[in-house]
């Protein structure tokens, strides 16, 4: 895997990206939700999305669930296999911001280390870490899926946050404190960041 490919060269288009988001009206970009599960990242991902289609933006949220099932179907929950989760999700979200889409990907990505690999894919100021931040005591009182009742009860190994670790973002671009802050203010926080940030218009 990776290193040099000799045989495969790259092919360049006739659309620079300048051409192009001027023609899309908007900037590419990959705001990340980390968190721990249900910390909020789909929830607020797709009422982020919302928000942008509403404003006509050409948006796409990426998450855990829609991935797990197709593109990395093969993939367990090793530390190994996560950081393969993540490299795949950043290669194929780095597709996505080259044609100007603005890209909410939701994934609990527990590991700095992985994080910081897909930011280094993109331009600076492209990946936007967004930590979805809420107490475990909170998120395990939610449990939308009563993942956090089958990890206590040993039912699901390797579970973060009980049975496997998660590592905060240090400087994260937004801070959503869910606990305290509304759906709807927390999506608004994403979308005024790409407003004041220049995604939103294409020149
Ligand atoms: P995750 O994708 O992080 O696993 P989910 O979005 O699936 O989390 O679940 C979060 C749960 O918390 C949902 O049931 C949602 O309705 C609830 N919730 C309460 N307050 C908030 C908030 N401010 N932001 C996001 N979700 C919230």
């Amino acid at each position: 895997m990776g290193g040099v490919r000799p045989n495969i060269t790259k092919h360049r288009g006739e659309v620079d990206r300048g051409t192009r988001r001027k023609a899309l009206g908007q900037k590419g970009a990959l705001v990340w939700l980390t968190g721990l599960s249900g910390s909020g990242k789909s929830t607020v991902a797709f009422r982020a999305e919302r928000a942008l289609v509403e404003r006509r933006r050409a948006t796409y949220v990426l998450d855990g669930d829609n991935v797990r099932h197709g593109l990395n179907r093969d993939l367990d929950f090793s530390a190994e296999a996560r950081a393969e989760n993540i490299r795949r999700i950043g290669e194929v979200a780095k597709l996505f911001v080259d044609a100007e889409i603005i890209v909410l990907a939701a994934f609990i990505s527990p590991y700095r280390e992985d994080r910081a690999r897909v930011r280094s894919l993109l331009e600076p100021g492209e990946f936007v870490e967004t930590y979805v931040n809420a107490p475990l005591s909170v998120c395990e009182g939610r449990d939308p899926k009563g993942l956090y009742r089958k990890a206590r009860a040993g039912e699901v190994g390797q579970f973060t946050g009980i049975s496997a670790p998660y590592e905060a973002p240090e400087h994260p671009e937004i801070n959503l404190p869910t606990d305290s802050m509304d759906v709807d203010a927390c999506a608004a926080e994403i979308v005024a960041y790409l407003e004041q940030s220049g995604f939103l218009a294409g020149g």
